[in-house]
């Protein structure tokens, strides 16, 4: 008979601070359930390793990932462990794009991947924790147990669009402060503005994952990764995955990209103005409208990049400051962005809506008919954003 091994480090990376060990977080019961899960034995053996140990599946390093390995005939599987000993938003799901990334990265074939819920008094039951785990089960974690609060709460998205709603629903209290956005650009074209700072970049790797899990050889994904400060990326290891994976175009924000942007045209295409405005604003919502729908709604410039270009008493690099601050724009439908450009509407310094003079009856009804907001709320309405609005304004009066 074969018995199925238990192979776990047993540092965690603070350990020797913090007295606390791997196998004084995970009980014989815990062990047996899950041999008994995964091979139908209730039999094991189990050896904590050192950080020194090292063979085909863990590395000479503390526990990275909180991983177990089982092994079991010819099949090894990779255990997650739940983390709840922090009630931080982003502690209980740092480890798993590490715990993926070793899963993923390694050659061999016959591997599964699981999570383990380990008995906690946490509550795993927040939208933020349980859109998480929606993302694993799309990335291909398997839940070996559910905790009661979180029964049928753990299925798999179906769609790249599933992700984006679901996304939606469970951001709305606190709109401007996601580390990942994904934004529909048309049918099967999609960004994806991944923040790639702190503990950000665990978010934006199961998002990435999961969405490249369900892309269609139809569809084009490009991520966008950007950090204010300086210019992290993600780390090498997700990189790595998400090369694997193929179907992710990656970019990274940088002068040099922006720089191009703007010598090329006056165009909108901004990859930072966008993250700017996704920062300033959240998700895209018109802002004279309420529209959402992503697909036609773009970031409209108040003091326009052509006349940004045309002071050439600006290097370059104020230029770009200007073209891609987030108080020169605001999130706009279609319709308004063209009535805006137009000039048939204004706005003021108070962020009021204003019409042209001599405006037709008809232009008048039909932009009473679009628009839901007439004066922006005065959050919009900074230091910043009314000198962009005067700049504009002043060419309007040649
Ligand atoms: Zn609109």
């Amino acid at each position: 008979m074969v018995i199925p091994k238990f192979i776990i480090k047993n540092n965690m990376q603070k350990s020797t601070k913090t007295g606390l060990y791997f196998r004084d977080l995970i009980s014989d019961n815990d062990l047996e359930q899950i041999s008994r899960n995964l091979t139908g034995s209730s039999q094991y053996t189990v050896e904590f390793v050192n950080n020194d140990y090292k063979d085909d599946f863990l590395d000479e390093s503390y526990n990275k990932g909180r991983l177990g390995i089982l092994h079991f005939k010819s099949k090894v599987y990779y255990i997650c462990f739940s983390d709840f000993s922090n009630a931080g938003r982003n502690s209980a799901v740092q480890s798993v794009p590490t715990a993926y990334n070793m899963f993923y990265l390694n050659k061999f074939v016959d591997k599964e991947l699981v999570f383990y819920f380990l008995p906690s008094s946490g509550n795993n039951a927040t939208n933020y924790h349980k859109f998480m785990y929606r993302l694993m089960a799309t990335a291909g974690f398997k839940f070996l147990n559910t905790p009661s609060e979180l029964i049928d709460k753990l299925q798999p998205f179906n769609s790249i669009d599933d992700i984006i709603l679901a996304r939606k629903e469970n951001s709305n209290r606190n709109s401007s402060n996601n580390a990942t956005y994904i934004l529909k650009n048309n049918n099967h074209n999609y960004d994806i503005y991944g923040k790639t700072y702190g503990a950000n970049k665990y978010e934006t790797s199961l998002i990435c994952y999961a969405v490249s899990s369900l892309a269609t050889r139809n569809d084009k994904i490009t991520l966008y990764q950007y950090n204010e400060k300086d210019l992290k990326e993600l780390p090498k290891s997700s990189l790595l995955v998400l090369k694997k994976m193929g179907n992710l175009r990656i970019i990274n924000i940088d002068d040099e990209l922006e720089k191009q942007e703007l010598r090329k045209t006056n165009s909108i295409r901004s990859p930072r103005f966008n993250a700017r405005l996704l920062d300033r604003f959240g998700d895209k919502k018109c802002v004279l409208c309420g529209c959402e729908i992503n697909e036609i709604i773009q970031g409209a410039h108040i003091w326009p990049v052509s006349e940004i270009k045309k002071r050439k008493d600006l290097s370059i690099t104020e230029q770009l400051e200007f073209a891609t601050d987030g108080e020169n724009g605001l999130w706009m439908c279609q319709n308004h962005h063209k009535l805006f450009d137009s000039h048939i509407i204004r706005l003021t310094e108070n962020g009021q809506l204003k019409y042209m003079d001599q405006i037709p009856e008809a232009y008048k009804s039909y932009i009473n008919s679009v628009t839901t907001i007439f004066c922006l709320p005065p959050k919009i309405v900074t230091r910043d954003f009314r000198h962009y609005i005067r700049l504009r304004n002043s060419l309007l009066q040649d």
